[in-house]
């Protein structure tokens, strides 16, 4: 019983992930197809891991890519 309950956390720690929509964090899930959809034309680079993303908001340390 306890374990599902367990499982149940993790899937709501999952949602809050992906509302933030780090792509550190899509990656780590391979949500691929988002990743495409949110690197098109991208406008920042991460600071932490190197990733570009069109928006801020999808990295964790994000700086403009054009400076
Ligand atoms: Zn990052």
């Amino acid at each position: 019983m306890g374990k599902k309950k367990e499982a149940k956390k993790e899937a709501k720690q999952d949602a809050k992930n992906e509302k933030k929509g780090h792509l550190c964090v899509l990656a780590g899930k391979e949500k691929f197809e988002k990743i495409k959809k949110l690197t098109r034309n991208p406008k920042f680079i991460c600071f932490n891991c190197g990733r570009v993303a069109d928006e801020s908001d999808n990295l964790c340390n994000p700086m403009p890519l054009d400076d």
